[in-house]
């Protein structure tokens, strides 16, 4: 489908943790020809909020990969913008106005159960439990009414996001097509402040994607569940949503999902091959969903 977004504005949303692999490069290929296609905008922000597998050299690779996949954007760490900054280390203020915002609404609360308490609870197992949040049980939620301790200027506890139980949600994707979840049942209160004291991806992302004013969403299919957490902060927050175009995740020859970890299908590793972007982007246009 076309983009016919007026005013078009696209990002993309790299995470420095590794090089990039044919997959999200794939992705971020089709969220370039959308921006193109709409005569709109492209954005580049560094979600480098991950401190325990950022490094500084892996954004610098990252910056020239997609360059080298003959990828440009209008703002962006390198070259600044309206917006800025871009780097999502540099807007802890944004998420910490938006934390409080919640806090206010009585909409978040602090929890001190780890992952393997809430994966016992469910009876879920710990190896291979997936890569989204397991479903936080209802047991654990402190009562609605409950009082709320104070947010600390440092935070050492994490702090969820009370889902609306029950609440069917619904939005049409644009690659896709239309998606539902129920809240509480396919996914739970999920994670907005961590007690390292880091904001988590889904806060990060629906306040920068709100803020930087993006008009479309193109990210991999396997973050459907998450477009969910982040319709409802949006919407807690009293923010626009963007509409959102997920890319079916490219497998390999055996039909397996590509990883970071296959180091061998690294843009870099193939270009140390002599691939070069044509064969690449022909690759990619033929897959192009
Ligand atoms: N930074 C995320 C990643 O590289 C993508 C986030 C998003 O597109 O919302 O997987």
């Amino acid at each position: 489908m076309v983009p016919d977004l007026h005013n078009y504005r696209g990002r993309l949303a790299p995470s420095p943790t590794g090089f990039l692999h044919l997959g999200h490069a794939r992705t971020f290929w089709v969220a370039a020809q959308r921006a193109r296609s709409a005569g709109g905008k492209l954005v580049l922000r560094n979600d480098d909020l991950d401190a325990a597998r950022f490094r500084l050299d892996f954004v610098d690779a990252m910056l020239e990969d997609l360059r080298w996949l003959g990828l440009a954007w209008e703002e962006g760490p390198d070259i600044g913008g309206p917006h800025a900054p871009y780097n999502q280390r540099d807007r802890r203020p944004h998420y910490r106005t938006a934390l409080e915002k919640l806090h206010a609404a009585g909409l978040i609360f602090p929890c001190t159960h780890t992952r393997k308490d809430v994966l016992d609870a469910i009876g879920a197992p710990h190896e291979g439990a997936g890569d989204d949040e397991p479903v936080y049980p209802a047991s654990f939620r402190p009562p609605a009414d409950a009082p709320l301790p104070p947010l600390s200027d440092t935070i050492s506890v994490n702090w969820r996001f009370r889902v609306p139980h029950g609440e069917e949600l619904q939005f049409t994707d644009r690659c896709s097509g239309p998606q539902r979840a129920v809240a509480g049942r396919d996914f739970g209160d999920f994670l907005v402040w961590r007690k390292d004291d880091a904001p988590s991806y889904q806060l990060s992302c629906a306040v920068d994607d709100a803020a930087m004013q993006i008009t479309e969403v193109v990210r991999g299919a396997d973050l459907i569940r998450s477009t969910f957490r982040q319709l409802l902060l949006l919407r807690a927050l009293g923010l626009p949503a963007p509409v959102y175009y997920h890319c079916p995740l490219m497998t390999d020859d055996r039909g397996e999902r590509l990883a970071k970890r296959h180091d061998a299908l690294s843009l870099r590793t193939l270009r140390a091959q002599g691939v070069t972007t044509e064969e690449i982007v022909a690759k990619f246009a033929a897959s192009e969903p």
